[in-house]
């Protein structure tokens, strides 16, 4: 037996979530079963916990989109017992039981290993918000971003995705200014490496479609008319790396920067991305990022806190990044 959060639902359609003693014998179909040591807190978890935007659609269903640990049992020749996993997206935690939980049961197709120097704490400090930041940065970089064409802006700042773009980006070099509804957690933005702080709300209402030039490049969490805003504004030949929607999935924008200043929308998506591109873009954070920065944007609670937390993100009160010890 083991600890998961589950999620049911109701007659109503309401999402419950408890924490609850599952039997390993409940654990979906899968060739590789994982003693999972850690897993995370993502926007995503957020909505699956609060039941919002049928991220979540089967139940019961344990969350979490990350998880990190060692294989307990492995019927593919990729892993063996003792190896050190991770995992992000591939539907765990939306439609085959996630990381929230002590043990899990997954496709081989799906794990990648932690790669070195990382411990499992690091790879889940990071999670799918930090290879996101990182898909995000490897898109505009082969798009032709380079530091000297001019600053580039991060949206949601203070998030998972943001805090990790703006280390990410400092560290190549970059001039990086970030945007935030929290101004006052400035000073923790410039030490993570942004020059400059643009207020949410400068960007979050409509706008004209072209505004003077100011970003060569971008990493927006936000989406709706942030994004419109961002595309709007950024300098001739710039690109942005859309990857969120913390303020809406909708996107009321023109095409006037597209096709007057040739600037370039770029998709990210880190739940499908082929392992390839996940495997350069976690060989890339073990290398760019130090232990000692992960630490100072990771706060680790216990399972038994996971609930309540969901609720503090959602809700916009959690900075950085939330790392879940299943041993607590
Ligand atoms: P997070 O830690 O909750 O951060 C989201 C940040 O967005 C918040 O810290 C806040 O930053 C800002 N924000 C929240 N509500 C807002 C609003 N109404 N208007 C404007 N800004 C708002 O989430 P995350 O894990 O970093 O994820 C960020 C976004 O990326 C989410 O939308 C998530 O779904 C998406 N995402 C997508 C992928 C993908 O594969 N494409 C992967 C991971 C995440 P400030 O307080 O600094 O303003």
């Amino acid at each position: 037996d083991f600890q998961a959060v589950v999620l049911t639902q109701d007659d109503a359609r309401v999402t419950q979530a408890r924490l609850q003693t599952v039997s390993t014998d409940q654990l979906p179909d899968g060739d590789v079963q994982v003693a999972v040591s850690h897993s995370t807190l993502n926007y995503k978890d957020g909505l699956a916990m609060l039941g919002r935007n049928g991220v979540v659609r089967a139940f019961p269903m344990v969350p979490g989109i990350d998880l990190a640990g060692t294989v307990v049992e492995s019927r593919s020749d990729r892993f063996k017992p003792g190896d050190a996993v991770l995992l992000n997206g591939w539907g765990v935690g939306e439609v085959h039981w996630g990381g929230l939980a002590q043990q899990a049961r997954v496709k081989a197709d799906w794990l990648q290993a932690i790669p070195s120097p990382f411990s499992a704490l690091d790879a889940m400090s990071l999670g799918t918000a930090g290879y996101t930041a990182m898909l995000s940065v490897m898109a505009l970089q082969d798009w032709g971003l380079q530091p000297g064409d001019g600053p580039v802006l991060v949206t949601g700042a203070n998030g998972g995705v943001g805090t990790v773009a703006i280390s990410l980006l400092h560290g190549l070099g970059f001039e990086v200014h970030a945007s935030t509804g929290r101004p006052q957690e400035a000073d923790y933005l410039k030490a993570l490496g942004a020059s400059q702080i643009v207020d949410r709300s400068e960007l979050n209402a409509p706008a004209k479609p072209l505004q003077k030039e100011r970003w060569a490049g971008a990493v927006d969490c936000v989406g709706s008319h942030t994004l419109a805003n961002v595309c709007g504004s950024l300098k001739y030949g710039g690109a942005v790396a859309a990857c969120g929607l913390a303020q809406g999935l909708d996107l009321p924008a023109s095409v006037a920067p597209f096709i007057l200043r040739g600037v370039a929308l770029l998709g990210i998506d880190s739940v499908y991305a082929p392992r390839a591109k996940r495997e350069r873009a976690w060989e890339r954070l073990a290398r760019e990022l130090k232990p000692a920065q992960l630490a100072g944007n990771t706060r680790v609670i216990g399972l038994g806190e996971a609930i309540d937390t969901a609720h503090a993100l959602m809700a916009g009160q959690v900075r950085g990044r939330v790392v879940v010890d299943t041993a607590r």
